[in-house]
Order: C-alpha cells, then sequence, then structure tokens
C-alpha cells in the first residue's frame, strides 16, 4: 500500500535567495513540503544569511513544521568575484583577462571593444591556469581558453578567449578542469562560517570539493570542539563533485555524516555523460554504509524562467528517487527563480506520484545497510525487522520514540513506504531528522513508560489527521522508555485502542 498520509517521503531541499527571502514565501515553500533551507555561503553577506535563518525559524513556528537548515561552506571553489549589475555578456571569440587584484568585473574602463576584466578569489589564478588550458565558467556554460600571460608584476594577467558564450554575473563558479590548483580544504573565509554555523545552531554542514576523507576529517575535528553536552556535533554533508572524491568514495563516505551528488560541478570536473552512473554509484555506496544522500543541481532547471519543467526534468527527479535519494535539492529554482513555490510543488507531486509506484514494488532500491559499522546492532537489526513487519501488516505508519535520533535513522535506512512518525523532546534532534526519508518529526515531552508514548502517538497521529481510528500502526521505543541507545521493543497496536483481530 502507497501513504495515505499526504507525507512526501523523500524531502525537498530549497536554496535560499533574492526570490525566496521573504517570511511569506518561505511559509510557503513549507507548506508545499520543503523540509530543509540551505543557505548558500558563496552568495551574500553574514547579515543576509543571519536574516534568512530568522525568516526560516519564524516560518517554522508560524506552520508549527520542524525545519532544518543546511549551510553550504564554498570549500575550495573558484569563484570569479564581483561583476558589475546585471552581469556581462560574453560572445564567442571575446578576449577576457583575469588579474589578481580584485576589480567589479566588467568590460575595462567602460569602453565597447575593450577586453573584459575578472578577478577571482584565488591569488595564484593567474600563475596556476597555463595558456591551452580550459576555464569554465557557471558550471560550464561559459567556456574559455587560456591563450597568454601579458604585463609584468601588478599588472599581469592571463589573457582567455571565448570559446562558448553567455553571460557572466557575481560569484559564478570557475572550473580548471586541466590546472592544479594550489588552495586548502577549507579557506579563512569557510572558518569563518563555520564558526557563524556553530553560534547559530546550524543543522546541517555540506562542504564543497571535497577531495579526500581528510577533508571532511579537518572539518568534524572543528565541529566536535564545539559539541552539545551530549556530545553531539554538526553534521557533515560531503559534496562529490571532483573525480578525486568519485575515486575516494567509500572513504569519505564513511568519515561523512551524509553526502551530495552535487552534479554542477560533477559534471563539468568529469565526463558530463557519466553523472548518471556516478549517481546511482554514490547513492548506492551511501546506502551501504547508512548514510543519507541528497541529489542536487538542474533538477527543474527550466523552471528559474518557465513556470512549468521539461519532461526530462520529471524524469530526473523522479529517477533520483528511483535511485533511493533521501532528499532532492533546488538550487537557482528557488533561489533566484521566477517559480519558487510552484518548483517545490511540482517536485513533491513527482515524489508522491513516484513513492506511490514504488510502493509497489515487491523490494525497494536498497536493504539494510550492507557495512553499516555502528555500535548499537540490536537496534539496526530492530528496524531490519521492523520494516519487515509493517510491509507483511500493510501498517499504515510507524512511531518511535528517538529522543537522540539514532532509531529514527536506522529506519529510514530501511527505507519503509509508510511514514516514521519520530518523537523527540529535543527540537534540535528533530530538526536533524528533517533530511533523513520518510521521517516525520515531531515535538513531545518525555513519556513515563511505553504505554503512556504509546497512548500519546496514538492520540497525536488521529488528531493531525494522520491516521484513522483501527487503522494498524508499528511503535517502536526502548522498555525502559528514556535510555539512550536502548531501543529494545516493538508494538503493534490500533489507532485509538480498538480492537479489530484480523
Ligand atoms: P554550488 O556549486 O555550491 O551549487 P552555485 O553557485 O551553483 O554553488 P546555487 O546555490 O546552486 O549556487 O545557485 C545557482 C545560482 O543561483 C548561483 O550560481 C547564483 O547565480 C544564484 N544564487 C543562488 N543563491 C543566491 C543568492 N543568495 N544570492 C544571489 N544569487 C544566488
Ligand atoms: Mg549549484
Ligand atoms: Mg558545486
Amino acid at each position: 500500500m502507497g501513504d495515505e498520509s499526504g507525507f512526501i517521503l523523500t524531502k525537498i531541499i530549497a536554496t535560499l535567495g533574492p526570490a525566496s527571502d521573504e517570511l511569506g514565501v518561505i511559509v510557503r515553500l513549507i507548506e508545499e513540503g520543503a523540509r530543509v533551507f540551505r543557505i548558500n555561503f558563496s552568495h551574500g553577506s553574514f547579515a543576509e544569511f543571519d536574516r534568512r535563518l530568522a525568516a526560516v525559524k519564524r516560518a517554522s513556528q508560524v506552520t508549527g513544521v520542524p525545519v532544518g537548515v543546511l549551510g553550504d561552506l564554498s570549500g575550495p571553489k573558484i569563484r570569479v568575484g564581483k561583476v558589475r549589475e546585471g552581469g556581462v555578456q560574453l560572445e564567442v571569440g571575446a578576449e577576457v583577462h583575469f588579474q589578481s587584484e580584485s576589480v567589479v568585473g566588467g568590460t575595462e574602463g567602460g569602453v565597447a571593444g575593450w577586453p573584459v576584466v575578472f578577478s577571482t578569489n584565488v591569488p595564484t589564478f593567474i600563475d596556476d591556469v597555463q595558456p591551452g588550458q580550459r576555464v569554465l565558467i557557471d558550471d560550464g556554460a561559459v567556456r574559455m581558453l587560456a591563450v597568454e600571460k601579458v604585463g609584468q608584476d601588478e599588472g599581469r594577467r592571463l589573457v582567455c578567449r571565448v570559446t562558448v558564450g553567455g553571460r557572466v554575473t557575481s560569484a559564478k563558479g570557475v572550473n580548471l578542469p586541466d590546472t592544479a590548483v594550489s588552495v586548502p580544504s577549507l579557506t579563512d573565509y569557510d572558518w569563518l562560517c563555520v564558526d557563524w554555523a556553530i553560534e547559530r545552531g546550524i543543522d546541517f554542514l555540506a562542504l564543497s570539493f571535497v577531495r579526500q576523507a581528510q577533508d571532511v576529517r579537518l572539518l568534524k575535528d572543528r565541529l566536535a570542539k564545539a559539541a552539545d553536552p551530549s556530545g553531539s556535533s554538526i553534521p557533515v554533508i560531503a559534496k562529490i563533485e571532483k573525480p578525486q572524491a568519485v575515486d575516494d568514495l567509500e572513504a569519505i563516505v564513511q568519515e561523512s555524516d551524509g553526502v551530495m551528488v552535487a552534479r554542477g560541478d560533477l559534471g563539468v570536473e568529469m565526463d558530463i555523460t557519466a553523472v548518471p552512473i556516478i549517481q546511482k554509484r554514490i547513492i548506492a555506496t551511501a546506502h551501504d554504509y547508512g548514510k543519507p544522500v541528497i541529489v542536487a543541481t538542474q533538477m527543474l532547471q527550466s523552471m528559474i524562467e518557465s513556470p512549468w519543467p521539461t519532461r526530462a526534468e520529471v524524469s530526473d527527479v523522479a529517477n533520483a528517487i528511483f535511485d533511493g535519494a533521501d532528499a532532492v535539492m533546488l538550487s537557482g529554482e528557488t533561489a533566484v527563480g521566477k517559480h519558487p513555490v510552484e518548483a517545490v510543488h511540482i517536485m513533491g507531486q513527482i515524489a508522491r506520484t513516484t513513492l506511490a509506484e514504488m510502493a509497489h514494488w515487491p523490494a525497494q532500491p536498497s536493504g539494510p545497510p550492507r557495512k553499516l559499522q555502528e555500535s548499537h546492532y540490536r537496534t539496526a537489526a530492530l528496524a531490519h525487522g521492523v520494516s519487515v513487519v509493517v510491509r507483511d501488516l500493510g501498517a499504515r505508519l510507524m512511531g518511535i520514540w528517538s529522543q537522540r535520533g539514532g532509531g529514527a535513522r536506522y529506519l529510514s535506512q530501511n527505507r519503509p513506504t509508510i511514514p516514521i512518525v519520530a518523537a523527540s523532546s529535543d527540537p534540535a534532534v528533530l530538526r536533524r531528522m528533517t533530511l533523513l526519508y520518510a521521517v516525520v518529526p515531531v515535538l513531545m515531552d518525555p513519556p513515563a513508560s511505553l504505554e503512556d508514548f504509546a497512548e500519546r502517538i496514538d492520540r497525536l497521529i488521529v488528531d493531525r489527521g494522520w491516521g484513522r481510528l483501527g487503522d494498524q500502526v508499528v511503535l517502536v521505543a526502548g522498555e525502559p522508555i528514556g535510555i539512550p541507545g536502548v531501543t529494545n521493543t516493538l508494538l503493534i497496536r490500533r489507532l485509538g485502542g480498538v480492537v479489530r483481530p484480523t
């Protein structure tokens, strides 16, 4: 049976930006199904990040829905500097100069026919790039070739010739597939963003351009020092977008708390035709280790302009869900697009349709994680058993008391086709559940006993209209309840304690 409670089991992440800064818009995005909001540190100022964060918190209060915030660290991503208002349109054959000293990008001296000048955020850029090498801008949409280096000292420039034209605006990404660039895996700016994220209690941090597991460890070490009293620190999502990361995938997945298939840069750094294969491989590896996985970039790209997606985009979102993604992400569609609410709406509709079909499949794209190495084996085993029980019973919902979130994670890893209502008294834990496939976080005071929990979750499910009296539900908790790490009990009940033998 499919899920009839109205939940979208695959999570939707919406990137915030000028198109989605207002409280009203964010509320609408939540109503349409967004459960995680991404703040991309590559665009905007700390004042803007603060405003966005405050708006998300407020929207969560207004709707009563726990939502998570994902901070996206730029990492060693090369970007063009500021570009004049409205950007610069580059035509094929045009000459473009890069210089080290920062400059507002545009036609030199504003004189038509003169070369366009840009700077980047990497001081050694014009030394690193050699004539003959490719310089790709905006996920490869605009392309040029380095031709020569001219000038002396301060006046030195790298001269490029445009091979594929297009518009370049502020802070667009630059990829150098032919060049080895010397940049640290976390820049000074990244560390400032990390401090901001810790101070504000951000729920997840993504790291761009991870090259090796060590990059993730470096960030995790810093976050561990700022852990809360229970020892939990901000989870780290590794963005897989470099060939080196694809080569070292298993080690990176093991080190991370989740991964993102960051297809924008991946499609430029690697052979674009390999992206679908790499996507499947990353998702499968994440499943093996029981880590959540996000598919990102250009999912509904045409909706930046158009109120309706293309067939290919709809297929792409559905296929990411068929592959078993925990979450699908919108970038420019909600950050700068003309139809942010419609984009989330259609993504939710695609997810519902796709998940309803998958609910009939004899097996889900992943079984229990094959390579999970965690200490709470009992909980993991129980979670696997529960997934079989709910399928055999045709249960409506699962409910779990998951004070620290671990139990909810194990249930999610088994890819049930019904919602997992996961209760905790800790709002921060609930926010970290928002990324997990099928998990519906709910706030609840600690129950006195297993029976107390059963009665309260029962009432909550009926009150919110998530199930009807007499529906079968499967509850999971620890006995005695409230001891972290002890999840050992499975209860099969009918909502409202209605007795209706089958
Ligand atoms: P990443 O490689 O981390 O995905 P990105 O530059 O591709 O970075 P996205 O968040 O994917 O950024 O958004 C796509 C585009 O939308 C950006 O290139 C940028 O032009 C625009 N954009 C996104 N967020 C903002 C923002 N907050 N302010 C202005 N423009 C933004
Ligand atoms: Mg992007
Ligand atoms: Mg990227």
